[in-house]
């Protein structure tokens, strides 16, 4: 850790996340353990994993016996101590997961939305928090909320949602007042990115996330953080221009025309019926030509986004509606023919199913990352990381 000119509560605050996160990854663990991976005292591993297991965020588990040694008693994240809530919203329901100090899930609730007016939104939201939490509500300490569309989360602010008609939304702010807990707001795809950012599930810190759903999305991870971008831009693939050919353009719901939502989302596909005339429902066997052409464009796409990150792994999370018969399949062929390069090798490349509660649950891992990460550090990342209860 680089020197800091803050004050004592912050450098305790690092020195309780570096803690948390040694204990997170490396459980069960001793406290000598911790000491050498940290590079603090014995004396200050002591402290404060005694204020982390007097308020329930570290247990003690076994005993172990060194040769000739004094026992000691390892530790581990505890599941009672804190807990986190996550929202995935959508113009018809808020749903929320409540998951503990390890991210697992522990409850879940469904609430509709009487309408995508943001303070119904927030309503609905709020309700399925306290629902889902139940008892656990007085120990959660924030919420964090996945929503469709361009989310700038330093800010709060929802700049673009198609899906809930948003522009310039201050949802994070809005929350707070009707949740009264700290709020973090994110898009789809970061949401579902955290999660799996949580769970340690990758390969290497360079990594490219895409979503396909209704719409599409990416999150783009350097060094292991999120990159936002100017105003939560970072990762627009989405509308970033396909090959255009002699057939006409197809207008994007984003005003531009021949974004790669028209050709590779669910969205574009079902447009795509409609201008045909035919019912919009993505059939898999009658509509292959069309799903085929979904994938061509998703593998172009995706392949030119990679090749300028270079990430070690790329991860295609298709929403349950996307997951249309061999379509993962296809855009993964696409992907890897369209990435050929002579000298470079491709990324990995793996496909998954992205459940709605893996959104939700992504974005309760965001609020859970405050307490593990210092906060300067990734100032990004933590911004509504609360600090320990004292
Ligand atoms: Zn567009």
């Amino acid at each position: 850790m680089k020197p800091r000119a803050g004050s004592k509560a912050l450098i305790r605050e690092i020195n309780e996340a570096l803690v948390l996160d040694i204990v997170r990854t490396q459980a069960p663990v001793s406290r000598a353990r911790i000491a050498v991976q940290t590079g603090l005292s014995a004396a200050s591993v002591t402290g404060i994993a005694g204020k982390l297991v007097h308020a329930g965020l570290l247990v003690e588990t076994e005993i172990v016996h060194g040769t000739g040694g004094r026992p000691a008693r390892l530790l581990e994240l505890g599941r009672e101590g804190v807990f986190a809530a996550g929202v995935r919203l959508s113009a018809t329901e808020a749903h929320a997961v409540v998951v503990d100090l390890r991210g697992e899930a522990v409850a879940t609730h469904s609430e509709p939305l009487a309408s995508t007016d943001p303070g119904d939104a927030a309503a609905a939201a709020a309700r399925a928090v306290r629902a889902a939490a139940g008892g656990m509500a007085p120990r959660l300490i924030g919420i964090g909320v996945a929503l469709s569309g361009v989310v700038d989360q330093a800010s709060g602010l929802v700049r673009h949602s198609g899906a809930m008609d948003w522009t310039d939304v201050a949802f994070q702010g809005l929350l707070e007042d009707v949740a009264d807990q700290p709020v973090i707001i994110d898009s789809y795809v970061n949401a579902y990115a955290r999660g799996l950012l949580f769970d340690g599930s990758f390969k290497g810190r360079e990594l490219i996330i895409f979503s396909v759903g209704t719409s599409l999305g990416a999150a783009v991870v350097v060094e292991g953080r999120i990159q936002r971008g100017f105003n939560g831009s970072a990762g627009g693939f989405a509308h970033s221009r396909a090959i255009t050919g002699p057939e006409p353009a197809r207008p994007c719901h984003c005003g531009a025309e021949d974004c790669f939502e028209t050709r590779g989302s669910l969205w574009g596909m079902q447009r795509e019926l409609e201008r045909n005339g035919h019912n919009r429902e993505v059939n898999p066997d009658a509509d292959s030509s069309l799903i085929a052409d979904a994938a061509l464009h998703l593998g172009i796409g995706m392949a030119n986004t990679a090749k300028v990150l270079g990430p070690e792994q790329v991860v295609v999370g298709f929403a349950p509606e996307a997951d249309l018969g061999s379509f993962a399949e296809q855009t993964k062929q696409a992907f890897l023919c369209q990435y050929d390069h002579a000298n470079t090798p491709p990324p990995l490349f793996d496909t998954a199913v992205a459940h709605p509660v893996a959104l939700a649950r992504g974005a309760a891992c965001s609020v859970l990352a405050g307490l593990f990460t210092a906060r300067e550090s990734q100032p990004s990342d933590t911004e509504a990381g609360e600090s320990l209860p004292a």
